[in-house]
């Protein structure tokens, strides 16, 4: 499949960057490039300008502020973080998820913003133009109806990358830099959870950073992943914990969840059940029956939606047990 016709712009700054989205209408920004290139073949974006970030230098890099945390370049690929001594250590569960991205040679072009900002995913979307031709197309994209949730308006597709719900379970933060300067944004505020309108990100604005702060730092970690293939495949359920234990006793724990929702989430209720306790099979299996509750997968992937749920409280419960050892 070719690539449509589109202008190439590539700032060498990110004041040329902010620039460049400003100044043109339907500009994309390409990052890796991992999966955004592919969408543009199936036509899912036809963007009169493709704005390349990769010479920015800045956005590169992870930097350890002492006392502050920890600052991770949006251009930094997933192969540095997995190769990173620091990330592994002190942010284990991003570290974990970060490795099970696709594969080798897809980690080592993708890059820790692109991942953030992954575009969400449907069997009925993520198709070439002559299949969404033959099916009719659908709110997502040209269409005006949702072949998974027909009768309703909102789109569903899910969002599928593996290392937001790690950076949920961090309390991550994100910088955004727009025409006037830089702001943060709490990761968790950053997604919206419907399918054709993902993220809380206008047209001019591009994400630069990513702060883990020092509080997070040192948790356990662990990350399971169900796909297809045991590799190069997205997520089709996906659970991240993160807990901080003294002499047995959970001090704090996070849980969050991708691949089920239009958003990775965050579930709420999991300090409540393990704080102040030992992790033992009962409040394991009530944090997984609390992560099977917030997961409300539909027919967007190739797995059914009860298999998906089921799949989250399994490995939540698996999850927690593994960090609580
Ligand atoms: C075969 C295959 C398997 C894959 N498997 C997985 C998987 O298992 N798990 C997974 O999570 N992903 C998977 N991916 C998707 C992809 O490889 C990763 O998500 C990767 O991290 C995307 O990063 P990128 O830099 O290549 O993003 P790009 O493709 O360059 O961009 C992705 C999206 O993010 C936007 N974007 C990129 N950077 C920024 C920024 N700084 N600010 C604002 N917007 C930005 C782009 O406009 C685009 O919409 C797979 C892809 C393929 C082709
Ligand atoms: S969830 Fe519905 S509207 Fe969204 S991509 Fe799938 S079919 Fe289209």
């Amino acid at each position: 499949m070719s690539l449509p016709d589109f202008k190439l712009l590539r700032p060498r700054t990110l004041a040329e960057a902010v620039d460049g989205l400003g100044k043109h209408a339907a500009v994309q920004i390409v990052a890796g490039g991992t999966d955004l290139i592919p969408s543009l073949k199936q036509r899912l974006f036809s963007p009169a300008y493709v704005l390349d970030i990769r010479r920015i230098a800045e956005l590169r890099g992870i930097r350890h502020v002492p006392g502050q945390g920890t600052e991770i370049g949006a251009l930094t690929t997933l192969t540095e973080i997995e190769h990173s001594d620091h990330i592994r250590r002190e942010y284990a569960v991003l570290h974990e998820a970060a490795k099970t991205v696709a594969s080798p040679i897809l980690r080592n072009m993708g890059t820790l913003g692109g991942n953030i900002c992954l575009d969400t995913r449907c069997l009925w979307y993520n198709q070439s133009l002559a299949w969404r031709t033959s099916c009719s197309f659908c709110i997502k994209k040209d269409g005006d109806l949702c072949h998974v949730a027909p009768g309703g308006s909102k789109c569903w597709a899910v969002f599928s990358g593996d290392t937001p719900p790690a950076l949920l379970c961090l309390e991550a933060e994100l910088e955004i830099a727009g025409p006037a300067g830089t702001s943060r944004l709490a990761l968790r505020d950053f997604y919206t959870n419907v399918g054709d309108a993902r993220m809380r990100l206008a047209k001019n604005e591009i994400v630069t950073r990513v702060f883990l702060p020092e509080c997070t730092a040192g948790y356990r970690g662990v990350y399971r992943k169900l796909r297809l293939r045991g590799s190069i495949d997205y997520p089709l359920a996906g659970v991240a914990v993160a807990l901080k234990r003294s002499n047995g006793h959970i001090e704090a724990a996070r849980l969050a969840i991708t691949a089920v929702n239009p958003a990775p989430l965050l579930v709420s209720g999991v300090e409540k059940e393990l704080v102040g306790s030992r992790v033992n099979e009962e409040n394991a299996a009530a944090v997984g029956e609390l992560a099977a509750r917030t997961a409300k997968p539909l027919t967007t992937s190739a797995l059914t939606p009860e298999y998906r749920r089921e799949m989250i409280r399994v490995f939540a419960k698996r999850a927690v047990l593994e960090a609580g050892r």
